[in-house]
């Protein structure tokens, strides 16, 4: 009787996840392709190499052992929608490069392991390919480290093999602007032409630390110098592609060819304006028109990055142009897929970082439906497998290897 019981939840809660599924997706689902997809997705390692979590950790004061309405990452979602492992964003606004941004990365660190310490058994901080492996067989979420701009190790190596010591298992070379290390893929004219002299001493010794280097954000130019003096394949953890929606955020098919032939990995972002080309422009747009409201929003928070942040949140809600569809996310990976096989494409959503996702992949609970249309498109379970988390395992274990030699 116990045991009907159990397969009448099991099937009660299968018809009721779909069903909630097709009501916010607004999206026809197939229970057959449903359930084959729920099965290899429960059997896939699942991994998202950038979600800015730790921002809402300190600014909305997100616990990440509860559920929660304000964000889109938290264990108990992470669980549901069968992700098992998360590279946390150490975010560091480039603004506070000259302003010792190093101790604002610390605690954003001392907060991860705080938070990850207080659900044993929900999940463990995770420090190397293996410990995801590890972690993943015990049925719990691994949680690892990435640093999103390298201004916090402040123009010292030592600092930089520091982060490592503390679990930082890539770095994102910079963010939005140039710094010491390189040039932005936003930052407007070049100072660098790609890699400072610094830069170049902190691929090398990424390299010899076994530490993931991030392209994203980069210039091109940099991202061209990086590929040249690194020994080990680099990924970009959360970027798309630029033939598909033209922003300097994503990578060229050139780019892309060349990432794959060093044996690289492009995890792809789920923001709408990375995605989708009409999204992007009419976002341009809408930014054009907050322009007032945003030059009175930095006025009122020029010292508060954190309120300045939630208040343009907010605001962008407002005006935000409807999000792309998932449809759109799969093109982008069946174009990488065309273009270098299935090997160099994963997935890095932006997760509590970016501002409008695709419609039915509101936050990290709906991680099945991306298996769903890989499926539907003909995917095979091993390439499944491959693009939700194996490439990236490979990516990191490569890295691993070379730590030291
Ligand atoms: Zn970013």
């Amino acid at each position: 009787m116990k045991k009907y019981f159990k397969s009448f939840c099991v099937i009660f809660f299968t018809l009721f996840f779909i069903q909630s599924l097709y009501l916010r997706s607004q999206e026809k689902i197939d229970p057959k392709i449903w359930n084959k997809a729920l099965k290899i997705h429960h059997r896939a390692i699942v991994i998202d190499t950038h979600c800015d979590t730790p921002m809402v950790m300190f600014n909305r004061g997100v616990n990440i052992g509860e559920k929660s309405n304000s964000n889109e990452v938290d264990l108990i979602r992470m669980k549901e929608g069968g992700l098992d492992a998360v590279f946390f964003a150490v975010y560091i606004s480039n603004k506070l490069d000259k302003k010792h941004p190093s101790r604002r990365a610390l605690e954003i660190i001392d907060e991860v392991y705080n938070q990850v310490s207080k659900y044993p058994e929900l999940a463990e901080l995770a420090f190397s390919s293996l410990d995801i492996h590890r972690i993943h067989k015990l049925g719990k979420r691994a949680i690892l480290i990435g640093m999103e701009n390298g201004g916090p190790i402040e123009g010292s190596l030592r600092l930089l093999r520091d982060f490592y010591r503390l679990g930082v298992r890539y770095i994102t070379l910079t963010h939005n602007q140039h710094n010491d290390i390189c040039d932005s893929s936003t930052g407007g004219e070049s100072r660098w032409k790609g890699l400072s002299p610094f830069g170049r001493k902190v691929v090398k010794e990424m390299n010899r630390l076994g530490m993931i280097i991030d392209v994203s954000h980069i210039s091109d130019l940099a991202f061209w110098d990086v590929l040249k003096i690194s020994k080990v394949p680099v990924i970009a953890s959360h970027s798309c592609v630029r033939a598909i929606c033209n922003t300097p955020r994503n990578l060229s098919d050139k780019m892309i060819k060349a990432l794959a032939a060093k044996g690289g990995v492009i995890q792809l972002n789920f923001y709408s304006g990375f995605l989708e080309e009409e999204f992007r422009k009419k976002s341009e747009e809408k930014y054009k028109l907050m322009q007032p409201q945003l030059k009175e929003l930095e006025e009122k928070y020029k010292d508060n990055e954190a309120e300045l942040w939630e208040a343009f949140s907010k605001l962008w809600k407002k005006h935000a142009p409807p999000p792309a569809s998932v449809e759109v996310l799969l093109n982008h990976i069946d174009h990488i897929v065309k273009l270098v096989g299935v090997d160099y494409v994963g997935l890095g959503s932006d997760y509590d970082g970016a501002g409008s996702f695709p419609r039915g992949l509101e936050d990290v609970s709906k991680y099945p439906l991306i298996t769903y249309h890989l499926l539907k498109r003909g995917y095979k379970e091993k390439e499944i497998k491959k693009i939700l988390g194996e490439n990236f395992l490979r990516v990191f274990s490569a890295v691993e290897n070379l730590r030291n030699k």
